[in-house]
């Protein structure tokens, strides 16, 4: 089998080396390049620019200006609500091609590039979405609380500049749960992508351009986090951070932003626990939804894949059974190939990161899948195999950190106390996947469970749905109306008559 990224490659006519301010293409300031090497084949596929402090500068100035030139903040809502849906119409027509792209950045199969949760299409429903918010919230008018003549208001203003700083791993749907409520609120926007993942967001951007964003409005600077990221969350003229990654990094921009108390918004990891109970409808369907979150797709580096199964002691053997069936059917390999349905890890270190949580695995639990780096005609490529940890202590490192690769831990349960105590004791709280055919239990331990999204016999992120974590999985909510509104601030307003 040859992996044939290269022919791909030739046939993306994008402005790949160069970022995009105040409406005009060009390079960065200092002529800086960044290779991005295709994970699966580790050959470089694209020369992107890398930016500095003075690219943010200017690009920060651009949004600032465009934000108080009111143009699009102030514009007639039905303009928004127009360039939003044609965005989504944009994005849809585009689709396959988006796919291809994703294929280039980070080797998700064109064939996954379809289901629904990360695809273009769930991108194109979250720009109409909040398309439909655009003249739909503002403030209230609340009755005089001391009594006599005067009118107590408030307003919903757009918070401003914001950075939007975007991880590797799904970049339709992360960039439109930003790029959307930001500008449906009359936000300006500094974005970055991830390094390793810029053609897919530079194709966007075009579209939203065509699109008839303003120039000035979206201003796209590409890097290092510790370059151009940098940059963007200590900018003395950026009002908002939103942010979707890494727990560290998320940590940090906390600290960083403080200096000039900036608004932040962090979608970041998680340990999103699986629990199956023995009523639980199907015991094969159950172990065949959690291995393919861990397995298929993007390899399990997805935030809120069920990396955790806690399985009823009286359906233990029959789960891990159906886990290690399925995980013998996920196909590797060249991410064009429509057959395939699995990635490598994104790159080197996280490889190297992987492998050594599965040798402490080695000597923490009882290895039942996999285990290595997959070899062959894959060796060139960051390919590691499904691997099952049975026996799992939940106190394990492996139970308990954020792996980013496709490791399952199992761990047995007794009675329903049991699988909520371990459900919770974590330092993550993103999401959690029931599988019982028991409504009351559902809700009952849905009420329990401390994460931001459960899924009950099945999961879907939706465009209307709130998205986001407890604990130290975020700070926020992406999706529906608080979306929108944490891209305003509130103002009060108060007139004696
Ligand atoms: P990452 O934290 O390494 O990088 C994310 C982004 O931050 C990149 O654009 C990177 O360049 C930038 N960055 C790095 N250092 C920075 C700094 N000092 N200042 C500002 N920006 C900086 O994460 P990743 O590897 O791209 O993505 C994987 C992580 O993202 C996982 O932890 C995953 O769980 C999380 N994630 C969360 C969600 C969610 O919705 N909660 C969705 C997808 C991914």
């Amino acid at each position: 089998m040859t992996i044939t990224v290269q022919p791909h490659r030739e046939s993306v006519g994008l402005k790949t080396g160069q970022l995009y301010i105040d409406g005009q293409w060009g390079p960065a300031a200092d002529g800086a390049t960044w290779s991005h090497r295709h994970p699966a084949t580790g050959e470089v596929v694209g020369e992107f620019a890398s930016g500095g402090a003075a690219d943010v500068d200017a690009a920060v100035a651009a949004a600032r200006r465009a934000f108080d030139a009111g143009t699009w903040s102030r514009s007639r809502a039905s303009v928004r609500v127009g360039v939003l849906h044609r965005c989504a119409e944009l994005l849809r027509r585009h689709a396959d091609e988006l796919r291809a792209l994703q294929a280039l950045d980070n080797s998700v199969p064109i064939a996954f590039g379809s289901i629904y949760a990360t695809s273009v299409g769930a991108a194109a429903d979250v720009f109409d979405h909040h398309a439909g918010w655009v003249d739909k919230v503002g403030g209230q008018t609340l009755p005089p609380y001391q009594g006599g003549d005067h009118l107590a208001m408030t307003f919903r203003e757009p918070i401003g500049v914001v950075s939007a700083i975007l991880p590797w791993n799904a970049p339709f749907l992360l960039f439109a749960q930003k790029v959307a409520p930001a500008l449906a609120a009359g936000c300006t926007i500094v974005l970055k992508p991830s390094e390793y993942c810029t053609f897919s967001v530079l194709r966007m951007v075009e579209l939203l351009i065509e699109a008839g964003v303003p120039a000035g409005v979206l201003n796209v600077v590409t890097g290092t986090g510790a370059a151009v990221g940098e940059a963007m969350i200590t900018h003395r003229d950026v009002d908002k951070v939103s942010f979707t990654g890494s727990r560290a990094v998320g940590k940090h921009i906390v600290e960083a932003s403080a200096g000039t108390l900036k608004r932040v918004s962090l979608e970041l990891g998680g340990k999103s626990p699986a629990l199956v109970f023995p009523d639980a409808p199907d015991i094969g369907i159950a172990a065949a939804t959690v291995v393919g979150a861990v397995t298929m797709g993007l390899s399990g580096q997805a935030c809120v894949a069920n990396t955790r199964a806690l399985v009823h002691r009286d359906v233990y053997d029959q789960f891990l059974a159906a886990a290690q069936g399925m995980a013998a059917a996920v196909t590797y390999g060249d991410p064009f190939d429509p057959s395939v349905m699995s990635a490598p890890l994104i790159n080197e270190r996280q490889l190297e990161r992987v492998l050594g949580y599965i040798e402490s695995g080695k000597s923490e639990a009882r290895l039942v899948t996999g285990g290595e780096r997959l070899g062959g005609e894959l060796a060139a490529g960051n390919f590691v195999a499904p691997t099952i940890f049975a026996d799992v202590d939940n106190r394990a490192t492996i139970a308990q950190e954020e792996i980013f690769g496709p490791v399952l831990a199992v761990v047995p349960f007794g009675d329903e106390d049991e699988a909520i105590a371990l459900a919770n004791d974590t330092e993550y709280g993103l999401g959690a996947g029931l599988f019982t055919a028991d409504v009351q239990r559902a809700f009952r331990v849905s009420r329990a469970l401390r994460a931001g999204t459960i899924g009950i016999n099945g999961f879907q992120i939706e465009p209307h749905l709130p998205f986001g974590g407890f604990k130290q999985s975020g700070l926020g909510r992406e999706g529906g109306q608080s979306a929108f509104e944490a891209y305003t601030e509130l103002k009060s307003v108060f007139l004696p008559l």
